[in-house]
């Protein structure tokens, strides 16, 4: 196995989670988690992926990085196992050294991370617009933007933070 991978199911047995070898495989975790149905692997497969070393499987898929990080998986486990927090680990680790091979999840972090560089937090209409131009699909998803900004739940003027100047150095150490 490449070091890099190995180096990150090393990591997680000895200090990010070492419990994860209590998994017993019971599926509580994907039972409760809501994006289940759009991973490649469920969460409780994620599991086993990290005890059987398979490392790089788990980052060739779509799954850590579209995990929200809700910890509904970690609060049903009966064994106590830190789900979530092994998933942002391993996503952490992938995104340090740009191992993300999900072309369409790459194109995501980076807008998006852009703009919190600009006005210092997110800005859903900018990136939902960021996206569509990079896609090339302009009109994608717009029926819904438009009942979004109908229902007054996100703001077309953006907001920024008073120290855009010190948000903007820490992004762009990630960019
Ligand atoms: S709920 Fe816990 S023990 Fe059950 S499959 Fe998920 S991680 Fe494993
Ligand atoms: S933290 Fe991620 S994996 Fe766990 S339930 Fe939420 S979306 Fe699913």
């Amino acid at each position: 196995m490449d070091e890099f991978y190995s180096s990150i199911q090393r990591d997680i047995l000895k200090y990010i989670d070492p419990g994860i070898i209590n998994c017993y495989q019971c599926g509580k975790c994907t039972a409760g988690c809501p994006l289940s149905d759009i991973f490649e692997y469920k969460p409780n497969q994620i599991m086993m992926l990290v005890q059987a070393g398979r490392i790089e499987s788990i980052i060739n898929s779509n799954s850590i990085f579209l995990c929200l990080s809700c910890e509904i998986c970690s609060s049903r486990c009966p064994q106590d196992v830190h789900i979530a927090k092994i998933m942002q680990y391993i996503r952490n680790e992938a995104w340090k050294v740009d191992k993300i091979k999900v072309a369409s999840i790459k194109r995501f972090y980076k807008l998006f991370l852009k703009e919190v560089g600009i006005t210092g937090r997110s800005y859903e209409p900018g990136l939902i617009a960021g996206l569509n131009l990079i896609s090339g699909k302009l009109l994608n998803d717009m029926d819904i933007a438009v009942k979004i900004l109908g229902k007054r739940k996100i703001n077309l003027i953006p907001e920024f933070v008073k120290d855009r100047k010190g948000i903007s150095r820490i992004v762009k150490k990630y960019l």
